[in-house]
C-alpha cells in the first residue's frame, strides 16, 4: 500500500515507467477484481465464474494471497496470468481513479517498498496506459462503477418474485445472464466482453425496474 497521499495526475502528466520484473506490484497489494475481470481470470484459468471466485478471491472481490503476502497467481516466473491480469496490475506503479461524475485521474504514489524499475518522464501517462492494454478493462471498470453508484442504495432484493438477491449475486455475471437474460440469445461460447456487456445491460434494466 502506498504510505504517502500521491500527487493527482492527469493523461497528459508527463511519466515513464520502465519494469523491470520485481514483482513489487503483485507482493502486500490488495487486488480487487470486478466481474468483468473475474470472468478473464476465470478464462485463463478453465473454470468456471463462481468456481473462481470461491477457489481465488476473498468475499469474491479481492484475490486471495499467498501466506507471505504475494498474490494468489505470482509464480516462480512472474504473473501466472498475465495476458487477463487485472486493470490495477496492468498500470502500476499509477493508480487510477474516477470521480462518481465519471472524471478520471491518475495518481503516483509512492509505495513501500518502491519497485526497481526505473521512473521517468519520457513520455505522458496517456502512453503509458495505452501500453498496458487497458482500454476494454478501464471501459468495464467505469461501467461497473457507474452502476454500482446508481445501485449501492438498492441493490438487495431486486427480485421480481420477492426473493431476496443479493448484491453479491448480482456480480455473478453467469448468474445473473442466467436468471435475467434471454437464455435464447445467451451463448456459452461468448466471449467475456460480450458476457459483461450483456451483464451490465440487465443489471442497469434491473435499476430501471425499482
Ligand atoms: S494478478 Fe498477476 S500481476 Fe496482478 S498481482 Fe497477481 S500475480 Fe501480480
Amino acid at each position: 500500500m502506498p504510505n504517502k497521499p500521491a500527487k493527482k495526475l492527469n493523461a497528459n502528466s508527463a511519466f515513464s515507467y520502465a519494469c523491470t520484473r520485481c514483482s513489487a506490484c503483485c507482493v502486500n497489494k490488495k487486488i480487487q477484481v470486478n466481474p468483468y475481470e473475474i470472468a478473464r481470470l476465470a478464462a485463463s484459468c478453465k473454470t468456471g465464474f463462481a468456481a473462481f471466485r470461491a477457489e481465488h478471491t476473498i468475499d469474491g472481490v479481492f484475490l486471495k494471497q499467498k501466506s507471505d503476502g504475494s498474490c494468489v497467481f505470482l509464480g516462480a516466473g512472474g504473473c501466472e496470468v498475465h495476458a487477463d491480469r487485472p486493470l490495477v496490475c496492468r498500470i502500476f506503479p499509477l493508480g487510477r481513479h474516477i470521480t462518481e461524475n465519471g472524471k478520471v485521474y491518475y495518481s503516483n504514489p509512492v509505495w513501500n517498498p518502491m519497485p526497481n524499475g526505473k521512473y521517468g518522464k519520457r513520455g505522458v501517462v496517456q502512453d503509458y496506459i495505452e501500453d498496458q492494454g487497458v482500454v476494454e478493462f478501464a471501459s468495464f471498470a467505469d461501467a461497473y462503477f457507474k452502476w454500482y453508484c446508481k445501485a449501492r442504495d438498492y441493490a438487495d432484493g431486486l427480485d421480481e418474485n420477492g426473493e431476496l438477491f443479493e448484491y453479491d449475486d448480482l456480480l455473478n455475471i453467469d448468474a445473473v445472464i442466467g436468471r435475467y437474460g434471454n437464455i435464447n440469445s445467451f451463448d456459452q461460447s461468448q466471449n467475456v466482453a460480450e458476457r459483461a456487456t450483456l451483464h451490465l445491460e440487465i443489471l442497469n434494466n434491473l435499476l430501471k425496474e425499482v
